[in-house]
């Protein structure tokens, strides 16, 4: 029976948070359609990482794997190629993948190889009267548009951080192990170098953000917040402005364009609030925000407000965490 198929592509071994968030996301549509959950586990090095059992813990029973040498970090053509013989084979109706570097390359491709329907960065699944329909941004995310999608295969990019990761739900599960014929050496693209980040919590999966924005006036105001940060055991975050100016990797860089985050704490320092912003926060369980002008739309999302100088605000905050720190 045709069902979700979401795409698990590991870089190494390990089942990312946003592959579980698929789950998740295929598991509240299995709820309406009933008609299955399956993954395409497409990986190297698979079978001692446990990401199959984790897969069937969180209630998807038939996991489709393809361990194959080429499936390394960002080599989404080979990624393509396995996502697509397992599609054929399972025949779903709708698959889900990640709207992530790899995802994001993967999911119109393989939308076109199955002749299917395409939707990219959704950020909410629904079945509403028997259709699939979804949410994502629009007009540079001044609006949301809802679609329903009609076609299928409904090839569905999923924002990462948009949907919780679920509760485990262990079903009995089995492992289809699907032969991929993946030749390296016809790949259109070859990664050569994966460039880590030093940071040492990841940005989308730091349960503290503390982010800087225009307001701080130059790379020397993200010393501070590098700082507070490192206090709270967080990352470092950025709005726009600082990205394009140079003064922080475009790695940091939170909203529409950039990345989305749902920390425990989200801390905003001198950023404004601007709806491209938001939409990479909003879904942070509290938002602290600092800013001079007490008018700044970022107050009205914020659940605490400091109004001043974030250079007046944040060293005594630093310190009295330090204070707390040594009792
Ligand atoms: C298609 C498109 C995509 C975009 N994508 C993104 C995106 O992904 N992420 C993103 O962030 N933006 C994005 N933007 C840009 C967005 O519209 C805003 O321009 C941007 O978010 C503003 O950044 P900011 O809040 O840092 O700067 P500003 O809007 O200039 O705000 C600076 C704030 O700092 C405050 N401030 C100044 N000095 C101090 C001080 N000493 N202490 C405390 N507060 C102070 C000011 O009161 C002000 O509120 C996008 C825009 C477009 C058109």
């Amino acid at each position: 029976m045709p069902g979700i198929l979401v795409v698990a592509a590991t870089a190494e071994g390990a089942l990312s948070r946003s592959s579980l968030e698929l789950v998740g996301g295929a598991r509240a549509l299995d709820a309406s359609l009933g008609s299955g959950v399956s993954a395409a586990l497409l990986g190297h090095g698979l079978g001692s990482t446990g990401a199959a059992e984790a897969l069937h813990q969180h209630g998807v029973a038939t996991v489709y794997r393809v361990d194959h040498p080429a499936l390394t970090a960002g080599q989404s053509d080979a990624y393509l190629a396995a996502a697509e013989q397992v599609a054929r084979t399972a025949k779903p109706d709708v698959v889900l993948v990640g709207a992530d570097t790899v995802g994001r390359e993967v999911a119109p491709r393989l939308a076109h190889r199955l002749a299917g329907a395409l939707v990219t960065e959704c950020t909410e699944l629904a079945v509403e009267g028997g259709a699939v329909v979804v949410r994502r941004q629009a007009y540079g995310g001044r609006a949301l548009a809802t679609l329903v999608v009609r076609g299928r295969p409904a090839v569905l990019s999923v924002k990462p951080r948009s949907l919780d990761a679920p509760e485990p739900a262990p079903v009995a599960g089995s492992v289809v192990d699907v032969d991929a014929q993946i030749d390296p050496n016809a790949l259109p693209t070859r990664v050569r170098e994966v460039l880590r980040e030093k940071s040492e919590v990841g940005l989308e999966d730091a349960q503290v953000v503390v982010s800087g924005g225009r307001g701080l006036g130059g790379p020397d105001g993200f010393k501070m917040i590098e700082e507070l940060a490192a206090m709270l055991g967080g990352a470092v975050g950025s709005s726009r402005p600082p990205a394009d100016a140079g003064w922080v990797p475009i790695s940091w860089q939170i909203g529409q364009t950039g990345k989305t985050v749902r920390p425990a704490l989200y801390v905003a320092v001198g950023i404004s609030g601007a709806t491209q912003h938001v939409a990479g926060m909003a879904g942070s369980r509290t938002i602290v925000a600092i800013n001079r002008d007490p008018e700044a739309p970022i107050f009205g999302v914020a659940h605490l407000g400091l109004v001043g100088d974030y250079r007046e605000i944040i060293p005594p905050l630093i310190a009295r965490i330090k204070e707390l720190k040594a009792r």
